[in-house]
This record gives structure tokens, sequence and C-alpha cells, in this order.
């Protein structure tokens, strides 16, 4: 029940520790240590400590490593979802779905780790260039501070973890407050991999007071981070000379043009909606139908919507649970009734049973509405109808944020049009926004973020790229 920190490849406890209470059942589940600055000071000590020793260590032993946590996670994928479902809320169903994800992103970083490389130049192709060799390497840069929110507790912290390790720098992880034991769980993992004592150290604790700490310690050369933009552009002001990746938040949009099959379309719109309660980056938030196709699109979204079962996030029948807690459970509902003041109708949901906010489809829903152009990270949906694909393009467009949007079409005109013009990370043609596979690049413009993950890409902003010139 009581956890501790780890630090340099030992449990350390800490003197303060806060409750960990489960969000749906609302049961106390653990107490986590909250670290102090000196507990903070070992976990980046014991980083730095094991830098020299991840340095040198082969690319082929990094692999292994990597790859023996991906192994040692399959075979313990239900206890890992559990974990998920448990401290997160997240359904048990989707759970399993996380974890099946982090195994694969640990091997994509066990097989990224063999193809580091730089390249050759040449240097003669300039005026006094010529007689020189010159090649460019990838170093690991040392310490890395790796943040990570409560949405995807393992497969996020994958993605730090993962990419770091590969290129053979050491992490100093600062879970969610409210999903500190899928960290916990990598890190006892983590060590029977084979990972060296203080390679990967996780200390828990207030965002605010540990974050803080990491993000202005002259020691940790990178913060990456995963969370709400206030945070993210906050610690951008604050980290100096650092590397810093943000994969912040959205609004995500999806256009669904005439003549496309309903049938495929609104299952994939309600689970980008919908899945695990929609606190996901890329959940589908708006949903922009051309007025041809839109009553029918309205009707047929809602009667799916409404066989959605909600419940304990621990049983295998349940669709959506509550949200992360009842202060954003509250924040949800507001936002809805602002949006209803303003005129929008509600479709279904809008109201909780217990402590679980129904799936929540709105229409009429004027564009500076909260649920519109603010991050809902909750159940809620809007579905307005739009004259024309380049209407619903500039809609998506006319937002701070710009991850990921979708585009339903059989016109590869359209499709062409969209992908050039819709200002987000990534575009996904007859698909939801919400898609993601783990070794695709992923991140955002503007307020969404700024810098890449997907193994490869988190590579290349972990690593410094040297040049190395020969002078013959
Ligand atoms: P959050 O409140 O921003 O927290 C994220 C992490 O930052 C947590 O570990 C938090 O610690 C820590 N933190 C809080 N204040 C801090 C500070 N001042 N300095 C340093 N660290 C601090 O986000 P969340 O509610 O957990 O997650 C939801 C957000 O994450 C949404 O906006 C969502 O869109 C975004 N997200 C983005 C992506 C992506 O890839 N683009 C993926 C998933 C989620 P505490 O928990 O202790 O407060």
């Amino acid at each position: 029940m009581k956890k501790a920190c780890y630090i340099g490849g030992t449990w350390v406890e800490t003197t303060e520790y806060a409750p960990l209470y489960a969000p749906y059942s609302g049961e106390l589940i653990a107490e986590i240590p909250l670290a102090d600055a000196d507990t903070v000071e070992k976990a980046i000590t014991a980083a730095q400590e094991a830098a020299t020793v991840m340095r040198r260590m082969p690319a082929h032993k990094r692999a292994s490593i990597l790859e023996n946590i991906s192994i040692l996670l399959n075979e313990r994928l239900e206890e890992a979802a559990k974990i998920i479902a448990s401290e997160a809320g997240k359904p048990i169903k989707t759970a399993r779905g996380e974890v099946i994800r982090t195994i694969q992103t640990y091997k994509f970083a066990a097989e990224e780790a063999k193809r580091i490389h730089g390249e050759t130049l040449p240097l003669d192709a300039a005026i006094g260039g010529e007689g020189r060799l010159a090649y460019t390497v990838r170093e690991p840069l040392g310490v890395i501070g790796a943040i990570t929110p409560f949405n995807f507790p393992m497969n996020l912290v994958a993605h730090k973890v993962g990419p770091a390790i590969a290129a053979g720098n050491t992490v100093v992880l600062k879970p969610a407050s409210q999903t500190p034991l899928s960290a916990f769980f990598l890190a006892e993992i983590a060590e029977q991999a084979g990972l060296p004592a203080g390679a990967l150290n996780v200390i828990t604790g207030s965002g605010g007071k540990v974050g803080d700490l990491l993000v202005t310690d002259p020691r940790i050369k990178a913060i990456t981070f995963t969370g709400s933009p206030a945070v993210g552009i906050d610690i951008r002001n604050r980290a100096g000379l650092k590397r810093v990746t943000l994969e912040l938040g959205s609004n995500s949009a999806v256009i669904v043009d005439r003549d496309v099959n309903l049938e495929e379309v609104i299952p994939r719109c309600i689970f980008g909606a919908f899945a695990y309660s929609g606190q996901v980056c890329i959940s589908v938030q708006r949903i922009y139908v051309v007025k041809e196709l839109y009553d029918t699109f309205v009707e047929q979204f809602v009667a799916e919507t409404r066989k959605l079962k909600g419940g304990d996030s621990l049983s295998d029948e349940t669709d959506y649970s509550a949200m992360i807690s009842p202060r954003e459970t509250e924040r949800a509902l507001a936002w809805i009734e602002e949006a209803k003041q303003r005129g929008a109708r509600v479709e279904c949901g809008g109201e909780t049973e217990g402590r679980v906010l129904r799936p929540t489809v709105l229409t009429g829903v004027p564009a500076d509405a909260k649920v519109s152009c603010q991050e809902v990270f909750g159940p809620v949906v809007l579905i307005n109808p739009v004259e024309s694909v380049a209407e619903a393009i500039a809609l998506v467009n006319d937002s701070r944020f710009g991850l990921q949007a979708g585009l339903y079409t059989n016109n590869l005109a359209l499709a062409l049009q969209a992908a050039e013009e819709l200002h987000v990370g990534g575009v996904m043609i007859n698909d939801v926004p919400t898609f993601r596979v783990d070794h695709m690049p992923y991140g955002g413009v503007k307020e969404s973020g700024m810098g890449r993950e997907g193994v490869k890409y988190a590579v290349e902003e972990l690593t410094e790229l040297k040049l190395v010139v020969i002078k013959r």
C-alpha cells in the first residue's frame, strides 16, 4: 500500500505521503511518496552518476534491455492493465490496449537503439573545404527530466523512457500524481530487464514542486513533457537553454464530407470522441458534417452513443467510466451548461450517474463556447453542419491548438487540399484525428506543443548532433 520513490536502483521512502484514490470507486488504493528537494537532489545525482555507464553502453546492450522490458511487460500484461484501470479509471478493455501499445513502444525503442547514426559530409562542396573528411554522430544528452500526464500512464512514459534509454541517456521521471503506480511498476520491470541502477529514477509529488526542481536544475539537459498547455508553456519559459519537447493538448476536429460510408465513419467517430471518456489529447471534440448528411449523421451518432455502457473501470462490460476526478467532472458539466446557455442542444448525456459523466453530444454550439474553442478533455463532442469542406477546414484552423485533424472524403482533390491547408501536426484522411501508432511522428503546432515523439523522432530530440572534421 505504502509506495516509495525509485532512486539509484533502490526504493527510497520519503517523510510525507499522499493518499491515492481510485477515480471510479473512490477507494484508497495506495499511499504515494511526496518527494522533497532532498529526494529530487538524490534522484538527479543518481541519474548523473549513471550517465557515464549509459553513454558507454553498446547499442546492442541498450537494445536488449529495452527488448527485455517489452518481454517482461507482455508476461505481466493483465497485471499492468489492472493498475492502469484502477489508478486512471480507464476501462479495462482500453487499459489492455494501452499495455499492448506500450509493449510495442519499448520494442520500437529496442530497434531504434541499433540505428542511431550520423552521416558523412562532402565538405569540398565549399571553397576551402577540400582535403577533409567530415562526419556527424548523435550523442546522448545526459540526464533527461521526463514529466508525464495521467491519461496514458504507461505508454506516454514509454514514449519518454524508451527513446531516452535507446539513445544512451538516463532519466528522472516525474509521473502524474494520480497515476504513479504504472511508473513504479515500470521501475520494477526495468530493473529486472537489466537496466543499470540510476538509469531510471522515479520520483512522485506535486508537479509544481518536483517539476520546478527538474526544470530549473542545470544538470538536467532536456525536459520532455506531456501535459496541459498552461504547464507546458510555463516550463518552456523557465527551462533556459535546456532542450524542451512539449506534447500538449488540443480541441481536435474531424470533417465529414458527402458520400462517405457512415457505417464505417460513425463507429470511428464514437471511438474518437468517447474512448477513455474523451481524456485523450487527440480525442474528437468537434465534428463538422456537410449539410446534406448532417441530420442522418446526428441521428445515427446519437443512437450509437446511447448503446455505450458506463460503469466500473475494472469490469469487462464497461465502455466508459468516471473521469479522472470529481473536479474535472464538475468542470465538464459547467462547460456543457455554458454551451446550453449559448443556444446549444444536448442530444444525449449532459448528466452524471454516480461519479460517471455520460457521453454527451451537443449540436448548434457557437464557435466561441468553451466546449468548442478550449480543450474539453472529457466525454463531450459537438456536431455542427457546414456548407463545404473548405468551410470546415477554416473552422478547424480557427483554434489555438493544432495536434491532429481528420477528414472523411472520397474526393482526392479535397483530401489533398485538406492535407495542405490544415494547420496541425498530423492529417488523417479517412480516419479520426485520434489515430496514432507508436512509431509515427507525433506532435503539434501552435499551443499543442513543439517537437515530435514517435520513437525515432524522440531519439532525435534527445540526442546532440556532433560534427567531426579530419584534415588530411
Ligand atoms: P497536467 O496537469 O499538465 O500534468 C502533467 C504533468 O505535469 C503531471 O506530472 C503534473 O504533476 C506535472 N506538473 C504540474 N504542474 C507542473 C509544473 N508547474 N511544473 C512541472 N510539472 C508540472 O496534465 P494532465 O491533466 O495530467 O494531462 C492532461 C493534459 O495532457 C491534456 O491537456 C492533454 O491534452 C495533454 N496530453 C497531451 C498529449 C500529447 O501527446 N500531445 C498526450 C496526452 C495528454 P501533478 O500530477 O503532480 O500535478
